[in-house]
């Protein structure tokens, strides 16, 4: 009886732990729009003209945009696309969320062997700044290949309290606490299409 009982309770917590693992997927239905395209093309054009005077000592050589894939693909397409100074681009592919999509997991980057930024004016450009671990560790990593200047812009920045101290230098939009897909971000490679940036219902 007593083994059954512990059998039981073993079936149980391993089912749950299952289900917890795989949940149900989450659809556009779970989300609801909280920036819409239009505003994104607003800020991405003031953002622009903001980077640009910064640098303007630049205007011949450039800047180099290094973003991060995948999530950055469209804030540095309109970005770049809208800056007064000409610049180069090259990427790093980095992950953080592991299969369930929402929670941050071990962080993994490739492609920085690639990287030649040695006298360059560099921009690392991620889709957004959670808790600031990817940002971080990135930026310890460009800063070994001496750069001339360093600075880091993200399409999102999320109102919480984290461990690290330091922020972006640039955000187009500073946002809640709150899980959000659209515009390059992802749920599981999905909704990075969307035009507008969406967050999930609570
Ligand atoms: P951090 O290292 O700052 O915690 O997380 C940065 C990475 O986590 C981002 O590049 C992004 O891929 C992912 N991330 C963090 N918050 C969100 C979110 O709300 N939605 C999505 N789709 N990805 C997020
Ligand atoms: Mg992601």
């Amino acid at each position: 009886m007593k083994v059954r009982v512990i059998m039981g309770f073993f079936i149980f917590f391993h089912a749950t732990s299952l289900s917890m693992k795989t949940g149900h997927d989450l659809s556009i239905n779970d989300f609801k729009l909280l920036i819409p395209k239009k505003e994104i093309k607003e800020r991405t054009k003031q953002m622009a003209s903001k980077v640009s005077q910064d640098y303007s000592n630049q205007r011949i050589q450039g800047i180099t945009i290094v973003m991060v894939m995948k999530g950055a693909l469209h804030v540095v397409s309109d970005l770049s696309r809208a800056l007064d100074i000409p610049s180069t681009l090259d990427f790093v592919q980095a992950s953080s969320y592991g299969q369930n999509g929402t929670v941050s997991g071990q962080l993994s980057v490739m492609g920085l062997e690639r990287l030649e930024l040695a006298g360059k004016h560099v921009l690392l450009v991620d889709d957004i700044f959670d808790t600031g671990k990817t940002i971080g560790a990135l930026k310890q990593e460009l800063l070994k290949k001496n750069p001339a200047s360093l600075k880091t812009l993200v399409l999102l920045l999320k109102d919480k309290p984290r461990e690290t101290k330091e922020l972006p230098d640039y955000h187009l939009f500073l946002i809640k606490n709150q899980f959000v897909i659209g515009y390059g971000l992802d749920y599981k490679e999905k909704f990075r299409d969307l035009p507008d940036i969406w967050v999930k219902k609570d």
